[in-house]
Parts: C-alpha cells; structure tokens; sequence
C-alpha cells in the first residue's frame, strides 16, 4: 500500500517490531512518522522467531534493554496494546550436558549477576525438579526465574495496530535502495517509488540496513544469519519454561495451546543452495529434532505440523548498534540485532525515541551500542 503524502517528520525504513514499536511511541508523542516497509509489516525475523524474552545469557552490554523491557514493559503490555501478546514468565532454562557446558555457563552466569541480574547455577537434579521431562543426561542449568516467552505475530502486529491508532503511516510493498542528504543532512529516501523526504529518519531494515547505510559511507560490519523454527502438535501442558542450551542443540518453549514451539540451526545451513533465502533447509529439522530429543526423551514421538526459516542480521560482536549517525545528521540507526532482538524490542524502541526526539537515549543505557565502536583507533 503507497503513502499519498510522501513527507513525513520522520521516516522509518523497515516494517519489523523495531519500526512497528517506535513508530507508535513516536506517534503517541504526537510525532508524524511514516514507514517504509519492502514487503508486508512484520515480514523478517520479527515474527518468524520462537518468542524468547530473555535477559540471561545475554552480552552485557546489551542487559540494560533486556532488563528494563522485563521489569518495565513486558508484564504489562498486552494491555497497552490491547491485544494478547501471550507473554509468560515462568523463567528460563539454559542446560549443560558435559563439564565444559556447566563451565561455559557458570561464566555467563557470573558476567550477568556482576551487573545485578537474579540468574544462578543450579544442578541437575534442580532443573529436573522444575522441569520434570528432562532427561538424566543434564548436568547442571543455569537459571533466571524473570526471564519466559511471548508470541512475537501478536507482538509485533500490536505495536503496528497502536501505530495506526495514533496516526502513524505505513506504507507497505516500498523497496528503499538509498539514502540522500540535503545541505549536510539526511533528507531523502530513495526508493522503488520515487524520493520520500524527511527531517529524520530512522534505519531498521534488519540485514538489508548495512547496504542502504552504505549509501551515505557508513559501514557497520553486519551479515544475515538463517535460523529455523518448528510447530509441534498439541501436547499435555509439560513445562512453562524458556528453554536453550550450552550448546545451542535448540531453544524454545511449549506455547499456552500445547505446542512446542523451538528453533535453532543445523550448522550446514550455509553450504545449502537457498541459504539466504526464507525457505527452510533439508538439514536444518532433523539436526534440530535430535538436539531436541536428548534432552527430552519424551518428545521423541511428537509430530512436528509446520516449520519456517527467518533471516536475522548478525553484527561483528554480537551486539546491535543503536545510535545517531555523527556524520551524518538526522539519522538514526537500529540493526544487527543478531538472534536475540525480539525480546529487547520493547526498551530499544522507548532508546530509539529519546534518540529522534532528544538526541540522547535517557531512560536506558546504551552506551555501549555506539556505532563508532568499530571505527579504526590510535
Ligand atoms: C528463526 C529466528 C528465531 C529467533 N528467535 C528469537 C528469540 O527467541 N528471541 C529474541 O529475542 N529474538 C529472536 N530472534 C531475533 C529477532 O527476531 C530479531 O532480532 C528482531 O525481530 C529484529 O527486528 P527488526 O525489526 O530489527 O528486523 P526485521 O524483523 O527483520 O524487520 C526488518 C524489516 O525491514 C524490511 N526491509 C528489508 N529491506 C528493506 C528495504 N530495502 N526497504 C524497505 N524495507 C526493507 C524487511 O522486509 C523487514 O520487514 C530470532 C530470529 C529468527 C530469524
């Protein structure tokens, strides 16, 4: 669907849970803001994910969005947006089946707690008591009772609905190719419909961010990554839990109506023909399914109903860059999100706002997000 006003005050390039929530924060702020979507709303990874809400084993750089989303806003935003987003927060699970698992945990348990996160090692045995199905073989977990799950179709469809409510444009079905500045500034966007003009405009293509920033000579070292998703049939209710692993074999959860929902990644995805595409791949499922089933047995039997793959933008160090562009005034930046943005989305997009709007993210420290991070030193 076209813009008829093809101006704006600001212009949001990327129709995912980053554009879709700033969009409607700028809005309800009075803001006019229109987005600039290549497919449909919420086409990439924000609702092809499995829902984590995660703030354990995350970079800590990255823990004050993840933590401020999970005490501030999660809890309570199905009703602000008026619809369902299913969120859990029954905790989350990350096991250890060798010494070296329990070791590699332990140390991100300790990075975590050093900056105030209720996150511990707990044994076997303890995981086993707070889920039930989980096989002998598990030594140790690590275990953040705050962290669970939410179902990211309804997420990010809820911000783009309370966008709309409050006056936000979306125009869907626009492929954005550039970026242009007027007098020193970024203006305007170029796209397959011609030139779109704006006082500022946000950059949250996901993987597709790093070639359009080219364009005004900014280079952010990001590459897209293709990640699975599988939907099993209904089962008895078996654990509330967000699941991962050492390992990374999985994660997932089981879903209010049964299902279990988990992901991950073959490991031989990028030897494939169709990698970089959205459909999934031949080694991906049954790599998954063996992962799954060490560590719970009873799911050995489990049909599997549906699958899918999303692409999500892997930054050089893991973390996401989430800043405004020094040199080149009125552009804001937000990608490289890596496989853990759909849980922060909610704070990053309370940043993105105060960066528009301020000049400065005030509410949340995202210091360490900095762009310029990979500028060469000395
Ligand atoms: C399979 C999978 C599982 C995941 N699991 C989790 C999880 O459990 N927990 C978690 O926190 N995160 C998870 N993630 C990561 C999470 O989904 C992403 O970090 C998050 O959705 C990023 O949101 P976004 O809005 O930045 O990007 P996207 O959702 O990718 O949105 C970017 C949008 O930009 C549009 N676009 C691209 N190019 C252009 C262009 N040239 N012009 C206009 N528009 C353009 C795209 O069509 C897309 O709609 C997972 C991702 C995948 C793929």
């Amino acid at each position: 669907m076209k813009a008829n006003d093809k101006s704006a005050d600001v212009i949001i390039i990327g129709g995912g849970i980053m554009g879709c929530s700033t969009a409607y924060r700028l809005a309800k702020e009075g803001v006019s803001v229109l987005v600039l979507e290549a497919k449909e709303i919420g086409n990439g990874g924000s609702s092809r994910n499995a829902g984590g809400v995660r703030q354990s084993a995350r970079d800590i750089r990255e823990l004050p969005l993840a933590m401020y989303a999970v005490s501030n806003i999660w809890p309570t935003l199905s009703e602000e947006l008026d619809i369902d987003v299913e969120y859990v927060q029954n905790g989350n699970l990350r096991l250890g089946k060798t010494e070296a698992h329990v070791t590699a945990l332990t140390n991100l348990v300790k990075k975590s707690t050093s900056v105030g996160l209720d996150v511990r090692m707990i044994t076997g045995n303890e995981a086993r008591e707070i889920c039930p199905y989980m096989s002998d073989e598990v030594l140790g977990a690590s275990w953040c009772p705050s962290d669970g799950h939410a179902n990211p179709l309804h997420t990010t469809l809820g911000f783009y609905k309370k966008a709309l409510e409050y006056g936000a444009t979306f125009a869907t079905g626009i492929q954005v190719f550039g970026l242009q500045k007027v007098k020193g500034r970024v203006r305007q966007v170029v796209t397959d419909d011609g030139i779109y003009e704006a006082q500022h405009i946000l950059l949250c293509a996901g993987h597709a961010s790093r070639a359009i920033a080219n364009t005004v000579g900014i280079d952010i070292p990001v590459e897209r990554e293709t990640s699975e998703v599988f939907v099993t049939e209904q089962m008895k209710p078996m654990f509330g839990q967000m699941l991962g692993t050492s390992d990374a074999d999985f994660y997932g959860h089981q879903s209010a109506h049964g299902s279990f929902v988990l992901g991950g990644m073959g490991g031989l995805e990028k030897f494939t023909s169709n990698y970089y595409g959205d459909e999934t791949h031949n080694v991906t499922l049954p790599k998954l399914s063996r992962g799954v089933i060490k560590y719970f047995p009873d799911l050995a039997n489990v049909k599997i109903i549906r699958s899918w793959a999303g692409q999500y933008d892997v930054c050089a160090d893991g973390v996401p860059v989430i800043d405004n562009v020094s040199e080149v005034p009125g552009l804001t930046i937000a990608f490289g999100f890596c496989g853990h943005g759909f849980g922060i989305a909610p704070a990053v997009s309370i940043a993105l706002c105060e960066l528009i709007m301020k000049g400065k993210s005030e509410t949340i420290d995202i210091s360490k997000l900095n762009y310029d991070r990979f500028a060469a030193k000395g």
